[in-house]
C-alpha cells in the first residue's frame, strides 16, 4: 500500500489531481468552475475570474482558452475512434449506426470533455505551489 501512494497519480500535487478534480492548478484547493455539475448548461461553463482560494488569475489573459480547443479536438477525435471500434465490431462499416453512435457519445461528452481541456490547457502553464496560498501565506500579499 505504501508502495501505491508512491505512484498514486491522483495525489495533491500533482496535474492530474488538478485535471480530474477540476481544481485550481496552483493551490488545487479552489474549485476551476463555478459549479461542479458538467450537465448544469447554462453554468458548465462558468470560471471565476481568480481561484477563490489562492487568487491565481483564472483568465490569465485574452483568448488563453483558445489553446484548449486543440486539447478538446484530441480527446474528441480518442474518443471517436474508440466509439468507432466499439461499433464496428457489431456492425461493420455501416454508416448509420457508426454516426449515431459518435454523435450521441459526443454530445454527452460534451460538457466533461470541454472542462477538462481547459483544466489541462491552464495546468501547461501553471504548476503546483500551495505556498502562493493566500491564505496562509501572507507574504505574497500584495
Ligand atoms: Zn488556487
Amino acid at each position: 500500500m505504501k508502495f501505491l501512494k508512491l505512484i498514486n497519480p491522483l495525489k495533491k500535487g500533482t496535474k492530474l489531481y488538478s485535471i480530474v478534480k477540476l481544481k485550481c492548478p496552483r493551490c488545487q484547493e479552489g474549485d476551476l468552475f463555478l459549479t461542479q455539475n458538467p450537465y448544469n448548461l447554462k453554468m458548465f461553463d462558468k470560471m471565476p475570474d481568480k481561484c477563490p482560494v489562492c487568487g491565481l488569475d483564472l483568465r490569465r489573459e485574452s483568448g488563453f482558452y483558445w489553446g484548449a480547443m486543440m486539447v478538446s479536438h484530441a480527446t474528441t477525435t480518442a474518443i471517436v475512434v474508440i466509439v468507432h471500434l466499439i461499433v464496428f465490431r457489431f456492425y461493420g462499416w455501416d454508416i448509420a449506426p457508426n454516426i449515431i453512435a459518435i454523435i450521441t457519445v459526443i454530445l454527452l461528452l460534451f460538457p466533461i470533455v470541454f472542462r477538462n481541456s481547459r483544466a489541462i490547457w491552464i495546468n501547461l502553464f501553471v504548476s503546483y505551489n500551495p505556498a502562493k496560498n493566500i491564505h496562509n501565506n501572507t507574504m505574497t500579499k500584495k
